[in-house]
């Protein structure tokens, strides 16, 4: 072996066609640099090369390319079974299935034919990359470099250095992957890295959701797109990632942290057995209309239409509360042409709502989302009252007071005297039992639960919380109303933290973990999950947003429901709430604001 590391990067190989490995040579081709990749069967060969073809054929469909550009891309790309034809690269990508024993049985070929001075990386996303590279003479010229699926489309790209990796190798690779378009970020050798050990204890969450009937895929895949504005719903991103792989990344991240909730749910692994691996396969959780296609297929899990009918003759909605949460739901109740009945305890927190509102839809009003006449209709139609019993024309009564049982309780009681017989009444509480407050009433049947969130007038969706007593067509008129109030609604069990905060809050405390680990710091951290993930905010930022002391509340209620360890909340999240670094409502909370 030479002491020679390769300085520019010219030719690139890639192992495996697969999913990865195709997006791979796509995006190096796309940068004008030849590729060569490598499959195991003649046949493997022609897939991958039909893999890469189609995906450009998807982008000239779009107008995203032209055809000649798409020419250009494939004629750059050539592959084959032969390893010896990686000779003339000089960085070679393996992107093999995720089995530590075919890894490390690809790099020991890898290195019998590439160049001496030539990098090898593994896009591996959860495996030790120096268990990979002791199979090869040259382990310090090995690195991981792990893309982001889709690899032509996702920015970040995690550069793993293992304790003996040439610093000449990271600092090749980093400015390979910049001349490429991508943000590498340089991380240590730890199962998972940065994004997908904050990634995949989640979605793996979300599999349990689902597996256990708490919701539907659509209806999670909804809450989280809808609720957290995440760019795809966990499960379909499942799919995408596929099943197999899915299993092979939590079973390496389990061995590592042996904490049950790492451990790939068994439905998994049943899929996978059945070849039902994803979009690659035709189907994984969803059904698509062929292997590879985006198109979903409705199934037996596909729900019929909210029935409008149902709240026909809907004419009032009562409001109890006066913070931020009820009058976002005032103003959006209005605005789908309800009486809103806003009841404050005093008149001028009731009229300070009203006055709220108008403030609000003037703002849309400049800016020409709606016209002054529908404003000023839209404000005739909210009414502030004291009085609770003035609710009693109310046909739906949202309760958004104080997270507070014992006050819930007083008022669902009273509630119950006032209203009409089929008046349903509603909570929005997000982390109490909504049985809680339908038992403090003699007609649990008409109580749900109807989680919004935070700021409602903006945020589409809705949880429908039906407790074990909700009659299924109060269910059924929650979410026509739903439906009514543009927003989207989506089903969940009576438990706490529904879907979005059971699913968002565990993994934002896992990134504070990460961080008081020393493994990253924040920066990196919020980076690695907007341009790995596409999340439009990164886990610090947006505990800034929403406050330390809230998250840490959360998390002590999930563990309360739970009873499950990796529920305990990060040490350093309790030290900074104590502290009065509560996010950007304080001025300072990860990160210091003006
Ligand atoms: P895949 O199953 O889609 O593709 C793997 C390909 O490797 C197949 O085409 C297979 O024929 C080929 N192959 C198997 N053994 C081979 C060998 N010895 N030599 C050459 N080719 C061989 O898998 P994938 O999803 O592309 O995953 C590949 C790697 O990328 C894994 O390490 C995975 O963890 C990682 N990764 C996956 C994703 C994702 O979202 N799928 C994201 C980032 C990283």
């Amino acid at each position: 072996m030479t002491d020679q590391i390769v300085e520019r990067i010219d030719v690139v190989g890639v192992v495996g066609c697969g999913t990865m490995g195709a997006g791979i040579a796509e995006i190096v081709s796309r940068n004008g640099l030849p590729v060569r990749f490598v499959e195991m069967t003649d046949e493997a060969v022609e897939k991958g090369l039909a893999r890469i073809a189609g995906s450009l054929d998807r982008q000239v469909a779009r107008e995203r390319l032209t055809s000649e550009e798409r020419d250009e891309i494939v004629s750059r790309i050539s592959g084959s079974t032969q390893y010896g034809d990686l000779d003339v690269c000089d960085l070679i990508v393996e992107a093999v299935p995720e089995i530590l024993d075919l890894k490390q049985q690809a790099f020991r070929q890898i290195d019998q034919h590439a160049r001496p001075d030539a990098i090898i990386a593994t896009n591996t996303s959860s495996l030790p990359v120096m268990d990979i590279a002791v199979h090869t003479r040259r382990p310090n010229r090995v690195l991981g470099f792990h893309f982001f699926n889709p690899a032509p489309v996702m920015k970040l790209i995690e550069l793993v250095r293992t304790v003996v990796t040439d610093e000449a190798v990271v600092d090749t690779a980093r400015r390979f992957a910049e001349s490429i378009g991508k943000v590498p970020v340089v991380v240590g050798d730890r199962r998972g890295f940065i994004a997908n050990q904050l990634l995949f204890p989640y979605l793996n969450q979300a599999v349990w959701m689902v597996e256990g009937g708490y919701a539907t895929k659509e209806d999670v895949d909804a809450a989280m797109r809808f609720g957290a504005g995440l760019p795809m719903g966990p499960i379909a991103l499942t799919d995408l990632v596929g099943v197999d792989t899915f299993v092979g990344i939590m079973d390496a991240i389990h061995s590592q942290f042996q904490d049950t909730r790492f451990a790939p749910r068994p439905i998994l692994g049943q899929l996978a057995g059945a070849d039902f691996n994803g979009r690659k396969s035709g189907r994984g959780f969803y059904t698509y209309d062929e292997p590879g296609s985006s198109r979903i297929v409705p199934d037996e899990d596909t729900r019929d239409p909210a029935d409008p009918s149902l709240i026909e003759g809907w004419t009032t909605v009562g409001v109890i509360g006066t913070g931020t949460m009820a009058a976002g739901i005032v103003q959006v109740c209005a605005q789908a042409g309800f009486d809103v009945l806003v009841r404050g305890r005093t008149r001028d927190k009731a009229e300070a709502v009203a006055a709220g509102t108008s403030k609000s839809l003037q703002r849309q009003v400049d800016k020409g989302r709606l016209t002054q006449q529908q404003m000023v209709e839209t404000l005739q139609r909210i009414h502030p009252v004291i009085d609770l019993a003035d609710l009693a024309a109310a046909d739906l009564v949202i309760e958004a007071v104080a997270e507070d049982l014992e006050v819930k309780h007083g008022l669902f009681e009273e509630l119950a005297q006032i209203l009409k017989p089929d008046a349903v009444l509603t909570t929005t509480t997000s982390s109490l039992p909504v049985i809680s407050c339908a038992m403090a009433t003699d007609r649990p049947e008409k109580v749900l639960g109807l989680h919004f969130f935070n700021p409602a007038a903006i945020m589409k969706l809705v949880e429908i919380v039906p407790t074990v007593r909700t009659d299924d067509l109060v269910v059924q008129q929650a979410r026509a109303f739903v439906e009514r109030i543009d927003r989207v609604g989506v089903l969940c069990g009576d438990r706490a933290g529904f879907i979005v905060n059971t699913l968002l809050f565990p993994y934002l405390n896992d990134a504070v973990k990460m961080l008081e680990s020393h493994y990253a710091t924040a920066e990196e951290i919020d980076t690695a999950m907007k341009l790995g993930c596409g999340y439009p905010m990164g886990p610090f930022e947006l505990m800034d947003v929403v406050g330390l002391d809230i998250t840490l509340a959360i998390m002590e209620r999930l563990l309360e429901e739970y009873r499950q360890n990796s529920y305990e909340a990060a040490p350093l999240l309790r030290r900074m709430v104590d502290a009065g670094f509560l996010g950007r409502k304080v001025g300072r909370g990860f990160y210091v604001y003006d």
